[in-house]
């Protein structure tokens, strides 16, 4: 009997310490990404999730994100979430073409597709299937984490009529474009964000490119640089969720199905928050700053830049197997996405712009 009550009591004990013991399993994850917390929209796709992973899971799955003012690793986010030292991570997949140049597709390519057609490769074709074997290597996951849509070509302070009013032009333009644009004899800088406006307005550099309305209106480039080019360069820059493989294989089922919920709804939303956030900003712009002149670059320009872009991606292709099965999966499925864009958006907008005239 004796005996009997201690375990009783050493049972009421282990009970007691259950709860505790059930609260210790909350999942705390942190997240690193690529920008500052506060700049908007890239920064809302990270925060989103971390309020959706909270309220769907209960509070038993909480993720910290972290902006770069905390971490101070802009471009270590891939690094860091391979590495452990962060479970996810907030950026995007070009910057890391140094180490992988097949990175590039799953951002944007120049000429490359519009949002819905990347969308559609991404979910309905062979993209996240590609962009899981390019990730392979780092043990990380990769997830699509929001889109910008159409970049505009930037902000010049004189207007291009012919290539060689390119040569010798002094101009921020980051990834393959920048490679695309140093063929035509551009000499590509690249200088930190917060120096940009000061380097336009001063002539270190003649002209820039960044996002589009929404988010170039914040930066003030309109003010010094009238002519705003329409884009070619980035059609549908796709931002990136990257997961740690070791710590994502250590979800629950439940706790998996909500992360994925949660990034696929973060990064549609991302999409939506920018294109709102571009109207407002372009309707602002064109009512404050009526000398800003939207142009397209001519013709034999954009020629030169295709035929630029087409060897400078024939050229990765040609070294490397993986670069070329990916471009031609792009290619050949943006021929029939094409196809159907041009009959159904293309044409509503054009059939929409000969009714008002
Ligand atoms: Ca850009």
């Amino acid at each position: 009997m004796k005996f009997g009550l201690k375990f009783v009591v050493a049972a009421a004990a282990i009970a007691m310490l259950a709860t505790p013991a059930m609260a210790a399993k909350t999942v705390k994850w942190k997240l690193a990404m690529t920008w500052p917390s506060t700049l908007t929209p890239l920064a809302s796709p990270p925060a989103q999730v971390a309020k959706l992973v909270e309220e769907m899971s209960g509070g038993t799955f909480i993720i910290k994100a972290e902006g770069k003012e905390k971490h101070k690793a802009p471009l270590g986010i891939l690094d860091m979430v391979k590495g452990g030292q962060y479970q996810m991570g907030h950026s995007g997949s070009y910057y890391w073409k140094g180490k992988d140049i097949s990175t590039v597709f799953f951002t944007t390519i120049p000429f490359g597709m519009t949002t819905a057609e990347q969308y559609a490769w991404f979910y309905y074709d062979d993209g996240m299937k590609y962009m899981q074997q390019v990730y392979d290597r780092f043990n990380v996951l990769n997830f699509p984490g929001g889109n910008t849509g159409v970049q505009m070509g930037g902000w010049f302070k004189k207007e291009i009529n012919a290539i060689e009013d390119l040569k010798g032009l002094k101009m921020r333009i980051p990834g393959l474009a920048g490679e695309v644009f140093a063929k035509l004899g551009v000499n590509v800088t690249n200088i930190p964000a917060g120096e940009l406006y000061t380097s336009l307005d001063r002539g270190t550099i003649d002209a820039l490119e960044w996002v589009g309305p929404g988010m170039d209106i914040k930066m003030g480039f309109h003010k010094v640089a009238p002519f705003y080019y329409t884009g070619w360069h980035e059609p549908a820059s796709e931002m990136q969720f990257l997961v740690n493989k070791r710590a994502y294989e250590k979800l629950s089922p439940e706790h998996k199905a909500i992360l994925q919920t949660a990034m696929k709804t973060a990064s549609a939303d991302m999409y939506y928050e920018n294109f709102a956030a571009s109207a407002n900003a372009w309707e602002q712009m064109k009512t404050e700053f009526p000398n800003i002149k939207v142009k397209t670059f001519p013709v034999p320009v954009l020629k030169a830049m295709k035929a630029a872009s087409d060897e400078l991606l024939a050229g990765y292709a040609a070294k490397d197997p993986q670069f070329k099965e990916i471009l031609e999966s792009q290619q050949t499925f943006m021929k029939k996405a094409r196809a159907w864009t041009i009959i159904s958006d293309y044409n509503y907008i054009k059939t929409s712009i000969e009714l008002e005239q």
